[in-house]
């Protein structure tokens, strides 16, 4: 902009009005006039009292306007004084000084008149010459304000441009820091590409390598398969033979346990004497009284004479054994199951001499009783057969017989409708009860999660109805069915594990519900013992029907079926009234013979 001016105003025409040199006299200037292309301001007149001392010619100083008494003592003196001081003014008297002195002031009055017309002329010919400028120098002012409006026209337009240009340079800084920070972002990107593409780079090298490598075992693979695979061929021709080989040894192998069990009896009778419980050793209950002899035999002492009775079993176990020694006898008779026979475990004995422990147990897996280790095994042999080309279904069902009244343990509902005994629907199956919950089950944990219902609705049970679970018989019933794939026969047949009510007897009952509830477990419980005599001595009529317990179990009591009664014994010397009752009934159990099992084919 001042570069644009500067420009402008070189322009402008510099007219140089040359002053002629004045005297050395200072000369007054008018107001408005300028002394020079300076263009400065002009003092104006400055007051009488302080105008300028004139220099005359000699250079003398005078004040041009001084009075005219003034000058004659100035003449009068200077005569007299030495030059420089004051003339002495003439007396009165004396004309002659007087003349002179007049004289004297008419010639200075001249030369001051030829000075002044003199400066007049000067000034008259500076006045000129400063008029003419004057003209210049407005032609100059007029030519310098056209070029300022234009100037000025010309600074708002460039004003509104560097406005502009202002706007459009913010807004373009705006765009580069953007810019910036966008080129530093892609830049730290681009680094972190690179060190990936590094990175990956080394990869696809070491992949390569691999992949190289890999082909080449491959190809060895290769070879390696089609040799496997003759291998293979030749392996499954043999398996196959194998397998009808196998097939006709488990045939043996059944035949061969079933003999064994024939052998072994297939009424079975196990004796178990529990432990004392910390409660009763801290009461020093004695088990004296109770000695076992050896694993098959068992010594009752009784009353102040200590006489002694003895009892023969299958086993006799003592109170240190744990639960899987009762079960490993227990577990050929599972295999059994699988092989076609019917199997029926009882749990006998007096209210809390270990039933419900022998047949549940607890839940740490060593203290597992009978009823979840037989389901394990049952499946774990199911899933063997499979390997044979067997297949196979299990149903499960939960019930309890209670004063000869059925309730199924997995519907306790008040809607659930009475369960009856119906007979079979075919020759050589099992009872019938009528709207019992059967479940299809798939494996042991499922079998498991029903048994613990089964528990929780019988212990409800046990509420509602006011009675306690040793007062009614516990049935788990399992039905396995198997059938080969190639023959498309198979077996059938069922497991029950039941856990019977107390075997004790009740004295002093004075409630009427009591005394029939006690009738009908004792009717039930020496049924079995009546059924296994009748059965045994091959009688033409064998009392199933006499109790809704044998009823329910005439399919897995006799002919077609397995037996264990498993005696369980208190160590309490308190208890050896019941303790001698349940041995007497198991030794007439167990000297029962009811003849040979027959598989149950389908
Ligand atoms: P029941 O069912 O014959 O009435 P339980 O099975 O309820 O008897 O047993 C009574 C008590 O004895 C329970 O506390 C049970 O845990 C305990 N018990 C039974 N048998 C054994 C055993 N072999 N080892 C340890 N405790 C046992
Ligand atoms: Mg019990």
């Amino acid at each position: 902009m001042d570069s644009g001016t500067e420009r402008n105003t070189s322009r402008i025409p510099r007219v140089n009005v040359g002053v002629t040199p004045r005297p050395q006299t200072s000369l007054p200037v008018s107001s408005g006039q300028h002394t020079g292309t300076t263009m400065s301001r002009v003092r104006p007149d400055p007051p009488r009292s302080a105008r300028p001392v004139l220099q005359n010619r000699t250079g003398a100083v005078k004040r041009p306007f001084s009075t005219k008494h003034e000058n004659v003592t100035e003449t009068k003196n200077s005569a007299l004084a030495p030059p420089g001081a004051k003339k002495a003014k003439p007396a009165p008297w004396d004309m002659k000084g007087k003349l002179q002195l007049a004289e004297e002031r008419l010639l200075k009055m001249k030369e001051t008149l030829e000075s002044s017309s003199l400066e007049m002329e000067q000034l008259k010919k500076d006045n000129k010459r400063l008029q003419e400028r004057n003209q210049v120098l407005e032609k100059e002012n007029k030519i310098f304000e056209a070029s300022l409006v234009s100037e000025k026209h010309l600074h708002s337009q460039m004003t509104e441009k560097a406005n502009n240009l202002q706007i459009v340079c913010n807004e373009h800084e705006c765009t580069i820091s953007s810019q910036k920070r966008d080129l530093e972002h892609y830049q730290g990107l681009c680094a972190e590409l690179q060190e990936k593409v590094k990175i990956l780079e080394e990869a696809r090298s070491s992949m390569h390598k691999n992949l190289m490598e890999l082909k080449i075992v491959s190809s060895d693979h290769e070879c390696t398969i089609s040799s496997l695979k003759k291998d293979l061929q030749h392996y499954r021709e043999v398996c196959a033979e194998l397998q009808e080989k196998v097939k006709a040894l488990d045939e043996t192998r059944r035949s061969m346990h079933n003999s064994l069990m024939e052998l072994k009896g297939n009424i079975r009778v196990f004796c178990r004497v529990r432990p004392l419980l910390p409660a009763e050793k801290a009461k020093n209950d004695s088990t004296e009284h109770i000695s076992i002899a050896n694993e098959r035999s068992i010594d009752v002492y009784k009353g102040d004479k200590k006489i002694k009775n003895s009892f023969s079993f299958d086993r006799v176990f003592a109170p240190s054994a744990g639960q899987q020694e009762i079960f490993e006898d227990l577990a050929e008779l599972v295999q059994s199951v699988i092989d076609g026979y019917n199997v029926c475990v009882f749990a006998y004995g007096q209210t809390g001499s270990g039933k419900t422990y022998t047949m549940e147990g607890g839940q740490e897996q060593n203290l597992r009783g009978m009823i979840p280790r037989s389901v394990d095994l049952l499946f774990d042999r199911l899933e063997e057969i499979k390997k044979l080309g067997c297949s196979s279904s299990v149903e499960a069902s939960f019930l309890e017989i209670y004063n000869e009244q059925i309730r199924d343990l997995l519907d306790i509902s008040q809607a659930s409708k009475p369960c009856e005994l119906r007979n079979p629907t075919s020759p050589g199956g099992d009872m019938v009860v009528t709207n019992l919950k059967v479940t299809t089950v798939k494996s042991a944990d499922e079998v498991n999660e029903l048994l613990e219902v089964a528990r929780t609705n019988r212990a409800v049970a046990a509420t509602v109805h006011n009675d306690h679970s040793s007062r009614s018989h516990f049935i788990f019933k399992l039905r396995i069915q198997t059938t080969n794939g190639e023959t498309g026969k198979g077996t059938d047949s069922i497991l029950s594990l039941v856990d019977l009510a107390g075997s004790e007897r009740l004295v002093d009952i004075s409630e009427s519900d009591r005394v029939t509830e006690t009738k009908n477990i004792n009717k039930s419980l020496s049924n079995i013992g009546n059924v296994i005599l009748a059965l045994s001595n091959k009688s033409q009529h064998v009392p199933y029907r006499n109790s809704k317990l044998t009823h329910m179990l005439q399919p897995s009591l006799g002919g077609n079926s397995k037996t264990l009664m498993l005696i369980n014994i208190s160590p309490r010397e308190e208890c050896v009234e019941e303790t001698l009752n349940s041995l007497r009934f198991a030794v007439r159990v167990s000297e029962c013979h009811i003849g040979q099992a027959r598989r149950k084919l389908k």
